[in-house]
């Protein structure tokens, strides 16, 4: 299967439709993704390519203590957004930080004669093959998970992992020594170098930054096959690029990352709103104010009916007679979700500390849910819900999800569009918003974000139902994805894609705005002939003919 359109049309018909609005639109900016810069200096012309057995036999030659599968890759062309499906030509199962070395300087000395691009593919949770490389090398990071964890305890503890250690196992670990990362996302099983890549971000974040704010040092092989430890002090602009840098700088083969004193319990509170300035009210005192909760996320609940017995089953609520008065059907509904830390033997000051914390909230009293359970539990509570998916055949499916973080002065406008106009009867999926204060996010980092002290993320986290042409399907997703875009760019409410995807460089620069000269700049030192990460989009790898 040697092209991307036969792998579609064996899949499914949407699939193509996808892939053919996908290559329409990418075909005319292909020439435009070399910036002007170093990297477009070499003439971009069609070059005599390598063909596959040319490809096979030079990689072969590459010194490996792991090795290289050449065929049966398609697991490779595939991800969690499963819209787009690029075949590599070979994929890298590195045995030791050396392997990713040696590959990427051998396709770095074969210079721009070779079309050959490098993507590190984490656990492929991307959505738009963002860790998917067309006829390149796909390094397969979870083989070098063997790479020992190694905790340090003291007065400030942390942990050295690998790039390809899922976040589940590091907490596992860390546990062992009553530690654990202060910092998480809302799902385990995802690799420490996929989400330092763009930013790793959950309830935690309003107070201690997202996970790339949590790392004290990385080990980097970069695109010229050097490997590089980085730190604040040491390469600090390469440290600095890598962390957010959606892969385009170097592949993290080991991450120093910050751990706190892990608690043994959590207290999992939720209650509802229908008025969305006093949800979002509560929530920005929320996260204002000392001794606040551990955990602060919440979430848009469009047209569900029976939503508090659904919540019966993991929650219970304070008053259950009030409870069962209440009724959800048609309303859209706003959720503040809260976790406070606790052990066993402090029961009773943690639930004055969240009396205290919940009288200060105005929500609607009878919707008062709480849970308590471990704290592992809570922080792999997404894998329950994926078990589940999986049973029913759900988890394979379409994933067209928009991450978006919005300013704060505008997300009442955000709301009144989005929630009054565009999602009005149903969202196919968990719509997730809260807010974070950008004084906890470390801004030498490449990630962008809105140019205020606080800001939200908002996660459309839809699913699409394959060969569906209604209001669940692909296409009216993507249309509705593409609404929501066009209010937030026609609104100027100065939003930012997080886990960002665009198809030309145009869209790139205004995404980077002032940080785009420093970003490009970073590229042609550390990756100058742009093998890394091409599922990205962001720069094409320029090609000398002979
Ligand atoms: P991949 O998809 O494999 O890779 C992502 C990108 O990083 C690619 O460009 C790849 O080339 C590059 N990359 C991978 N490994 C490395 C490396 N070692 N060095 C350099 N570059 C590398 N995100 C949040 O912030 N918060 C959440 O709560 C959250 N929840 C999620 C829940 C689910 C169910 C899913 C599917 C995703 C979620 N995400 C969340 C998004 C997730 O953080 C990103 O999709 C992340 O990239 C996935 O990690 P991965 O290991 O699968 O990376």
């Amino acid at each position: 299967m040697g092209s991307p359109a036969l792998i579609f049309l064996k899949h499914n018909i949407i699939y193509l439709k996808v892939f053919i609005i996908f290559f329409l639109s990418c075909v005319p900016n292909r020439t435009n993704l070399c910036p002007n810069h170093s990297l477009a200096t070499l003439k971009v012309q069609r070059p005599p390519r390598l063909n596959s057995t040319n490809i096979v036999s030079s990689l072969e030659t590459v010194g490996l203590d792991g090795y290289f599968s050449f065929e049966n890759n398609h697991h490779a062309a595939k991800d969690f957004g499963n819209m787009y499906h690029f075949l590599p030509s070979a994929v890298l199962h590195p045995k030791s930080v050396q392997d990713i070395s040696n590959t990427i300087r051998h396709i770095y000395e074969m210079g721009s004669a070779s079309e050959l691009t490098v993507a590190a593919r984490g656990h492929g949770h991307s959505t738009q093959g963002q860790a998917q490389a067309h006829q390149g090398v796909v390094i397969n990071m979870e083989s070098l998970q063997r790479l020992e964890m190694q905790v340090h305890t003291g007065k400030t503890p942390y942990v050295d992992v690998s790039g390809g250690e899922l976040w589940i196992n590091i907490l596992h670990e860390t546990l062992k020594h009553g530690l654990a990362p202060k910092s998480w996302t809302d799902y385990l099983h995802l690799t420490v170098g996929g989400t330092l890549s763009n930013a790793g971000i959950s309830g935690q974040a309003f107070q201690h930054g997202p996970q790339i704010s949590n790392v004290y040092q990385l080990e980097v092989v970069t695109g010229k096959g050097e490997v590089v430890t980085c730190s604040e002090k040491k390469n600090t602009d390469l440290f600095y690029g890598v962390l957010g840098g959606l892969g385009q700088f170097g592949i993290i083969t080991r991450a120093r990352i910050s751990l706190g004193p892990a608690p043994k319990m959590v207290k999992w509170i939720r209650v509802l709103y229908s008025d969305f300035s006093i949800f979002t009210k509560d929530q920005e005192q929320l996260i204002s104010s000392e001794n606040s909760f551990d955990y602060i996320e919440g979430f848009t609940i469009i047209n569900r009916t029976g939503l508090l017995n659904n919540w019966r089953s993991s929650f219970r609520p304070k008053d259950p007679v009030q409870a069962n008065q209440f009724s959800s059907d048609g309303r859209t509904l706003y959720c503040l979700e809260m976790v406070k830390h606790f052990n066993p033997d402090d029961t009773k000051t943690v639930n004055q500390s969240i009396e205290n914390l919940l009288s200060k909230l105005s929500y609607i009293p009878s919707t008062l849910f709480l849970s308590e359970v471990s704290y592992v539990e809570f922080l792999d509570r997404v894998h329950v819900s994926e078990k589940k998916l999986q049973a029913k055949g759900l988890w394979e499916i379409p994933h067209p999800w928009l991450n978006l973080f919005v300013p704060k002065s505008r997300i009442s406008d955000f709301a009144e569009e989005i929630f009054g106009n565009i999602l009005t009867d149903t969202s196919n999926g968990p719509i997730l918003i809260y807010p974070v204060n950008q004084s906890k996010w470390n801004n030498k980092t490449s990630l962008v974000t809105p140019d205020e002290d606080v800001f939200y993320l908002v996660a459309f986290l839809t699913s699409a139902m394959p060969s569906s042409t209604g209001t669940d399907g692909l296409a009216h997703i993507l249309t509705q994805n593409k609404r929501i875009l066009d209010f937030c760019a026609t609104a100027e409410l100065g939003i930012k894609q997080y886990l960002p995807h665009y198809n030309t460089q145009e869209e790139w620069q205004a995404h980077f705005g002032l940080h785009w000269n420093a970003f490009v700049q970073r590229k042609s030192a550390y990756d100058p002939l742009a093998i890394l990460a091409p599922g990205q989009r962001i720069f094409r790898k320029a090609i000398r003919t002979s």
